[in-house]
């Protein structure tokens, strides 16, 4: 059984502070200014250049991969990290174009987050041979796939109303069509467990900085199934992907199996904050998270629901269809999380009548969940929301 208990004792979280957006941004693990202290001083500061080979670096987008492909249920030597999630969308997708030359569409849904739906019209935009991004309903995109599929793309975890998709349904439907998967894991990966190989997917990307607690800006990773990774094409050619970088020779050659998913130099400080992240998984089972999240989930809708009638639930009301994040509606809900932030619990808002709540087990018990709601209740039947400074829309929401 995982010890929460132990789990929490990881994290720094601010004094005074029910943290409910570890969906977006998980917090500081202790460890982490602590290696990041150690990288600079005694790699960066001591070995200079040599820290490439002395301390590892070179080989970090491997070595950390290999610690998130247990979490995603990955071979050791199939997900490499670096980039951002949006560039390892790009490469996915543009691969599995690649491998399918003959069929045209991209199939996606309307619950996809954004950048992944941009990143595939770039890359259309690019290759001008006539491909077409095919945006249904999520409830209808099993029934979009077709024989002219070349890639399905599909998030799995809707960001705004956490609406899980059934991976499993999805995959052996586009493999029965001759399409490939790109399984993006932005909310999954560190939420339940995940499994990719057992499913099948040809392809995985997700980011780092959201339950896996990495830090703003911390670096994506991306699967690429064994028996295709030494087949696909790499679209940003970088020399990190080469087969001999240090060879320098002025063609491209790419590298072996997933190092071709690699582009350019690895943002080593960011690499170790998420090495030193990823050491609260070792005590965690993934599946205790799980129950856990349904657990305090329920628990939260419960509350809600009973306390504020002016809300309705937005993620649907079956556990085993949402994701780690529970979604309500209101009309001045930007508002009324502001009015929460200023009073301690911090959710966000998601447009245009979205709030979010993520629930985070590692760092998040019963307590706060309950205390989040009595917050709530409070500014809803207070009208707190109802102040102009919380209606100011930020950059950020
Ligand atoms: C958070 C998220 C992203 C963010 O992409 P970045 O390039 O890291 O900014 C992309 N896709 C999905 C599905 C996400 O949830």
């Amino acid at each position: 059984m995982t010890d929460f208990a132990k789990t929490r004792a990881f994290f720094d979280l601010p004094e005074g502070i029910i943290y409910l957006d570890g969906n977006s941004l998980g917090p500081l693990p202790s460890a982490v200014p602590v290696r990041l202290d150690h990288v600079m001083r005694l790699e960066w500061g001591e070995m200079v250049i040599t820290g490439w080979n002395r301390a590892g670096w070179i080989d970090m987008p491997r070595r950390v991969g290999d610690r998130i492909a247990r979490l995603i249920g990955a071979a050791p030597g199939t997900v490499v990290v670096g980039d951002t999630l949006s560039i390892k969308v790009y490469q996915a997708l543009a691969s599995a174009l690649d491998l399918r030359p003959d069929r045209r569409k991209i199939v996606s849904d309307s619950g996809n987050f954004p950048t992944d739906l941009y990143m595939a019209e770039g890359l259309i935009r690019s290759l001008d041979r006539g491909h077409e991004l095919s945006l249904s309903a999520p409830e209808n995109l099993e029934a979009a796939i077709d024989e002219d599929t070349a890639a399905l793309l599909v998030t799995e975890v809707d960001y705004r109303t956490g609406r899980r998709h059934d991976m499993a349904r999805l995959i052996a439907k586009a493999h029965q069509k001759g399409a490939l998967v790109i399984w993006d894991l932005a909310h999954s990966a560190g939420a339940f467990p995940v499994d990719v190989s057992g499913l099948g997917a040809d392809f995985a990307v997700g980011c780092t900085y959201k339950y896996l607690n990495a830090g703003p800006g911390a670096p994506a990773f991306i699967y690429v199934a064994p028996e295709l990774a030494d087949r696909v094409t790499p679209a940003l050619s970088g020399w990190m992907g080469h087969e001999a970088p240090f060879a320098f020779d002025l063609d491209y050659r790419a590298g072996h199996g997933i190092d071709r998913m690699r582009v350019g130099t690895p943002p080593i400080l960011q690499i170790a904050a998420l090495d030193a992240a990823l050491d609260v998984w070792d005590e965690v089972d993934l599946a205790d998270v799980r129950a856990q999240s349904v657990a305090l989930s329920e628990r939260f809708i419960a509350g809600v629901e009973a306390a504020c009638p002016d809300l309705t639930l937005a993620s649907p009301r079956d556990p085993a269809r949402r994701g780690s994040q529970v979604a309500f509606r209101f009309e001045h809900g930007y508002a009324a999380m502001q009015a929460m932030i200023a009073r301690g619990v911090i959710g966000d808002f998601r447009a245009p009548d979205i709030m979010r709540f993520g629930i985070t087990p590692l760092y998040v018990g019963a307590d706060e969940i309950d205390r989040a709601v009595g917050i709530l209740a409070e500014i809803m039947a207070t009208r707190a929301w109802d102040e102009p400074a919380y209606h100011r829309r930020e950059a950020v929401t």
